[in-house]
Parts: structure tokens; sequence; C-alpha cells
């Protein structure tokens, strides 16, 4: 017998470790204890040389579902101590709280079974959960987790409930947020007229919802708003009353039959689709009866299948795909709370169903894209957060960091020993409640984390509220403030999700985004940089090109075709030859000498190289969104869906120029008026920017690395949320030998920014 003390770091509290190991245990003969400290899990265990070998090897291969191991050390024990006569789990020892919380997970293959089981005494009760699965993040308030640090800790345990919850051979041993019909939280059915009722609520929802209804359905991480998907009217209604005319509604179907009915299904979809973050993955639709209102002009439809209890039992009942879409305003956050619910919402749901248990920390749907046969991750948030990431070899443990994210897409990041925890997505700061959220979520993260920062990291860009909130919690703390630039943030993101050491190993990052502070002052967008964590050298960028008003520019896609042919064409030469286009006459009804005039003078009129106003310019020229959009990238997801239909039939891309590391476009749109005179197909034009595009990147990527011996190429930037693009890119690249890296699990939008400027500060 020999005595070993095995100590396992990562998510391994609240998710059925120490059961696993007293099971494992008991199987491989082994004598001694386990429990649960602040740093994670101990165990202290004996037994012969080839048992242990046995046990080590099974805790890493068979752990819980929900676990997530960092790390196992394995030191002898005092020869001299006490050898137990079995294994045991022991209470929890406090100390300072190291350890990590998990994510929610989507119902188990368990509880679901016992819902629909009539014999059982779970049955039909919508807030079922075990060790396996259910609410976790959403509903921590402080660690260590158990049930008093949750919003499940108003509940005490029945009888039967506690039973279960102390024998270690249940599946509900410890399951912090366990409970049955008896002890745990009620759901309701209020609305209509003064109606409150808590019998058959989900029979009753059902049949609201069929008859046309808008329902707001408290959730994991907030309300939705629910509707029946298959009713022309009920999705009309729904998008008048939340003002939200274009961006497309997530569905979620009771099953993958039910998918496959309006979709087509890759097997890493279908994998995202039934993992246990449940995410709404965007799939390509195949011809449907299902109303164009849904995702208009789009090809792609977002499906998520069902994640709670309450989910499963509803769509049993309606055998129809639901609307699932974020109860809130315009603008405003994702609402969690039943009075805020009522509030708020009285004017866009018809009938609501609450609970009472609390949501303490607001979580949105993560949202995946299946493309280049990988799950990207384009919104991180339930089921992903609070997942930690280590950082690669060679970052620092000393500092802990707080990296404060971009502005557009919420986000921040602490670094502590390493390891780097990056929060949910929460949408534009702009928006007066979401930044009051953001502001109050760090104080949660860092009192969750026993954070104390030592650094602050911050876009350089100036205006952005993140860098401002920044600098107030820096001066507050009298700690420095380091200023990471955007693009340069967006390529250290995917380094440090690849694990690329910090060896002075350089990548070639190419960055396509929307726009981005630049470190001589103008709007990036368009950048190759060579770089590594600690900096960058811009080798190329797109030419930059006027944007006349500014902010305008941004918001009326029309302003970017007219700086753009301006810069390469000349307007007058536009007029003079091309006056006969629907385009051309379009353009000339706006005031264009009052923007040629602010563009010669440099008023209101940053340049940027910015990719994304390309793609604005060349939808607008095609008719898509000219005037203006009602969600963010909306004409480039148009212009992709648009491409998409003639990527097939067409391969000529149109032509650009590279000169002395300036991309520029005067022969793209040369051939692309010309298109439009012989009256092209759109889609055929789409198409043919997609390829001109991809192929001016490639060839500026090949040209660069060649002259630079680097053979990493990093792909990173909202405009990569383009599957035509990055597609049709990546695989060029990896033919021409070249290493591409691209973000998986943190998004190639601006999400991902807090975890770069994580990885680059020290
Ligand atoms: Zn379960
Ligand atoms: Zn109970
Ligand atoms: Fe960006």
């Amino acid at each position: 017998m020999t005595g070993q003390r095995i100590r396992i770091h990562g998510i391994v509290q609240g998710v059925g470790f120490r059961p696993t190991v007293w099971r494992l245990a008991r199987d491989e003969k082994i004598v001694g204890e386990v429990w649960n400290d602040a740093e994670g899990v101990e165990i202290h265990a004996w037994g012969s040389a080839v048992s242990l070998e046995r046990f080590a090897k099974r805790l890493r291969v068979e752990p819980p579902p929900l676990a997530h191991i960092e790390e196992i050390t394995v030191t002898p024990l005092d020869a001299a101590q006490t050898v137990p006569v079995d294994f045991q789990i022991v209470p929890s020892r406090a100390g300072e709280v190291h350890t990590d919380i998990a994510a929610d997970a989507a119902t188990c293959p368990e509880c679901l079974a016992e819902i629909f089981n009539p014999e059982n005494r779970r049955y039909r009760y919508p807030f079922t959960n075990c060790t396996h699965c259910g609410p976790r993040f959403s509903i921590i308030d402080a660690m260590p987790y158990d049930r008093a640090s949750t919003s499940m800790a108003g509940f005490a345990l029945c009888p039967s409930c506690e039973a279960e919850y102390r024998n270690p051979a249940d599946r509900r041993f410890h399951a912090q947020a366990t409970c049955c019909p008896e002890c745990g939280p009620k759901l309701w059915l209020e609305g209509g007229a003064s109606r409150h009722v808590e019998h058959d609520v989900i029979a009753q929802a059902a049949q609201l919802i069929g008859e046309g209804n808008i329902v707001a359905i408290k959730g994991i991480g907030g309300f939705h708003l629910v509707c029946d998907a298959t009713n022309d009217e009920a999705v009309q209604q729904l998008r008048a009353r939340k003002r939200r005319p274009h961006k497309p509604f997530a569905l979620m179907a009771r099953d993958m039959a039910m998918v496959r009915e309006y979709v087509k299904l890759s097997e890493e979809g279908a994998a995202a689709l039934q993992s246990r973050e449940a995410p709404i993955v965007l799939l390509e639709q195949t011809p449907n009866s299902l109303p164009p209102l849904l995702a208009p002009k789009l090809n792609t439809l977002g499906f998520m299948l069902p994640y709670t209890p309450l989910h499963h039992l509803l769509l049993a009942q309606l055998q129809r795909p639901l609307v699932m879409t974020s109860a809130n305003r315009c603008g405003e956050l994702l609402i969690t709370d039943n009075g805020e619910a009522r509030a708020r919402l009285s004017e866009i749901a018809d009938y609501f169903v609450m609970h009472d248990r609390e949501i303490v920390n607001c979580l949105d749907d993560s949202v995946v894209r299946d493309s280049n046969g990988r799950p990207r991750v384009m919104r991180r948030a339930r089921g992903y957060t609070p997942t930690p990431l280590r950082l690669p070899l060679g970052h620092g443990n000393e500092k802990n960091i707080l990296a404060m994210g971009a502005e557009m897409k919420g986000s921040f990041c602490l670094v502590k020993k390493g390891v780097a925890i990056t929060s949910q997505y929460m949408g534009d700061l702009k928006g007066a409640t979401t930044y009051r959220h953001y502001q109050e979520s760090i104080e949660r993260y860092c009192k969750l984390y026993d954070f104390v920062p030592d650094v602050i990291a911050i876009d350089s860009h100036p205006n952005y509220l993140s860098s401002q909130w920044g600098r107030v919690i820096a001066a507050k703390r009298d700690i420095p403030v380091v200023e990471v630039q955007h693009h340069h943030a967006h390529i250290a993101a995917v380094m440090a999700e690849h694990g690329l050491a910090d060896d002075g190993t350089q990548v070639l990052g190419v960055a396509l985004d929307g726009l981005g502070y630049g470190d001589d002052g103008t709007l990036w967008g368009g950048e190759f940089l060579l770089a590594d964590y600690h900096g960058y050298e811009r080798l190329a960028a797109f030419e930059p090109v006027a944007m006349p008003g500014g902010n305008q520019a941004i918001v009326e896609p029309w302003r970017n075709t007219f700086a753009h042919l301006d810069h390469f064409i000349g307007w007058d030469h536009v007029g003079e030859n091309y006056g006969d286009l629907e385009l051309v006459d379009y353009l000339g009804g706006k005031p264009l000498s009052t923007l040629r005039g602010m563009i010669e003078k440099g008023l209101n009129s940053p340049r940027t190289s910015s990719a994304g106003r390309l793609f604005d310019a060349v939808a607008a020229a095609l008719g898509i969104c000219r005037e203006g959009s009602s969600y963010d990238g909306q004409a480039a997801i148009e212009l992709e869906a648009l491409a998409s239909q003639a990527m097939e039939v067409c391969s000529e891309g149109y032509g650009y120029t590279v000169k002395v590391g300036r991309v520029g476009w005067q022969p793209l749109w040369t051939e692309l008026l010309a298109d439009l005179r012989r009256e092209e197909e759109p889609a055929v034009i789409a198409a043919r920017f997609h390829h001109g595009v991809a192929e001016s990147v490639c060839k500026t990527v090949m040209e660069l690395c060649a002259q630079s011996g680097i053979s990493n190429v990093v792909l990173s930037g909202g405009v990569w949320q383009n599957r035509v693009l990055l597609e049709l890119c990546s695989r060029r690249m990896r033919q021409q030998g070249l290493a591409v890296l691209m973000p998986e699990r943190i998004p190639l939008n601006d999400g991902g920014i807090a975890l770069g400027q994580g990885a680059i500060v020290r």
C-alpha cells in the first residue's frame, strides 16, 4: 500500500466530481478521502501501485460531464500516516478562492427521461436538474459554489431531495440546484384579463402560443419572447411590437428531425446543436414553408434545441418550431426580473410565464456558426461563460489583469495566475442599461473570483465607454492603464486561444473589421499585421477612403459607395460615363458637392482602411441597405447571402491593385460599374466581389509571408463572420502551405477583444 495526495484544479466543484472520485476509488479498491477546498478537489488515496495508476488514469478519462480539469498533480503521502479502512467524502475546507465556476448546461438525458415518466416524482417538473445539467453560472452569487450562494438558497430541500443530496451513489449527490415539485421553484402564467394560473401552466402556454399569442417566458439567463414560428401573423406582430423589422429571429425546434425539415445540417452543425452548451446554430436554409419574415433576405436560420425541462415540455406539446428571441427592447439589456418584465414587456407580450427562481447573472443565448467544418462562436454567453482559458506558456502569473474589451460587443476579461475568464457578451455599451450592467458585472466577477486588478488593459480608442470606465477604475485604485491597439488585440486573442507560446513566434494577422482605432490616429479595419504578443508591424492595409459625415457614414451605407467611387474613379468621371445607371442617378439625388467639399477639406470625414465600409459600399451599390440598416452588419450579411446564390456559377473575381503595402479597389469599381451597365445579376456581382476580395487578401498574404518567412496566418475581425469569404481565403491559404488559425471558442468579432488585451498586457 502506498499513499498519494492528488490535487485537481479546474471546474471540479458543483459538477459531481467527488461522487465520481468516490465511485472510481471503490471500483479500484482504493481507500482514503476526498474533499473540496478553495483550490479545487484534494484526494488522499491509498492502494497498490497498479490500482493507484488506474485510478489516476480514470480520473482523467472519465470525469463527470460538466467537469473541466485544468491540472492534476500527484505527490506521495507521508508513510507514517494512518491508512483509513474505506473511502469517504469528507466536509469541505475553506481557504482562498481559486476554483472555477461551471457554465449552465442543457438538460441531461437522465433528467429528460424523468420529466416524461409519469411514475417519476419529477414528472413534468420544469426545474428538474442534477449534477450533470441545469443552471450554474446564471444562479451563482458567491463562491464557493453551494446552494446558499445561489438563487436556490431560499428553497429548502424536502426530505426526498435531501436523501438524494446526501447519497454519494445518487446522481444528485451534492447537486446544489436540485429540487422537485415539493420543494423547488414554481411556475405560473399571468396576463390577459388579470389572469393568474398555477395549474397546467405549460399546457396553457402552449395553447396560447398555438393560438397566435406572444408569450414572454422566463428562462435560464433571461426572458424570451416566444411565438409560433409557422404563424406569419404572429411573427409579423412580434416584429412590429419589438420594433425589430429585419434582424433574424432565433428559433427553437423540438428535435433534430424538426431542424432537418428546414435547414441543411452538417455533422458539425448537428454536434453543436446537441452539445450541452446548446447554442443557437446558424444553418443554411433548404426550401421551406416558414415565413420569410423570420430572417428577411437571408439564406440561413438560427436554430437551437430545448435546453431546459420547460422547453422540452412546451415543444413536446406544440410539435412545431417556435420563435425564441431575447426579451428586450431595441438597444436595451435582456430582461431577467419578473417586475421589470411586467413593466417593460407589457406592450410586446400578451402573456407571461414566470417563475420564482431569481436570475443572478444575465446571459443571452450563445450563437455559433458552422464554417470551414468547425463551429465558431459568434456570441459567447449562456453555456460557454465563464469557462476559463489557460493562457499559453510564457504568460506571466504574477499580475491580475482586468481587460475592458471593446464597445459594440461589450465584454471584459479577468486574467489571474495565467488563466483568463472572459465575461459573457453584453451588447452595445452605448445603451444606458447595458453600460450599467457591464459596470456591475465587472464588480460581480471581481467579487466571485476574489479578484483585485493590478493593471487595466483598454482599447486605444479614446471614446470607447469601456476605455473610459477602465480609466475610472484605474484612477480609483491607483493602478496603471495600458492601451492596446484594437487589431493587435483581435490577433492576440486568436493566438491565445490556439495556445501559441509567448516565445517570440510571429504570425501574419489579417484583421478585417468594421472600425478600430489605429496607432496613427486614423480608423483601421483592413489590416495585415506582423505580430506577436509584444507588438506588431503594419505591413499592409486596404487603401484608406473617407467616411463623409463620420458616424453618419456608418449609418448610411450609400455615403461609402459615393466615397469609394469618388476616391478610386473620380465622381466626375463616373457622372460622365455612367450617367445612365440607376445607381448614379440615385447618388445624384444626394448632396454630393457638400460631401466632396467635406472630404477635400477633411471636415468630419475620417479616412479608414475598414473592410466593413468596403462591404457596405458594394452592398449599397447593389441597392442593399442604401439608406440604413436596422441591425449591426445587415448590409454585409445580406450581401453575403446574395453572393452565396452565385458562388458556384461564378469563379472570376473583380480586380484590385497592390502597391507599396496598399490594397486598392480601382479595378473592382470599374468592373462593377460595367457589370451594372450590362444588367448583370446582382448575385453574380456580389459573388465576383467576394472572389475579388478573397484573391486580393490571399495574394497579399502570400507575398508578405514569402518576404517575412512567416507561415502562420491568423484571421480575425468581424468581417470574417462572412462564411463565404472565410472559406475562400482559408482554403486557398492552406493550399499554399500556410497554417491558418481562426477563432473557434471566442468570437471573431469585438467580443474577442478583451481576451486579446488580456494576452498582450503584462
Ligand atoms: Zn440532469
Ligand atoms: Zn424536493
Ligand atoms: Fe474589431
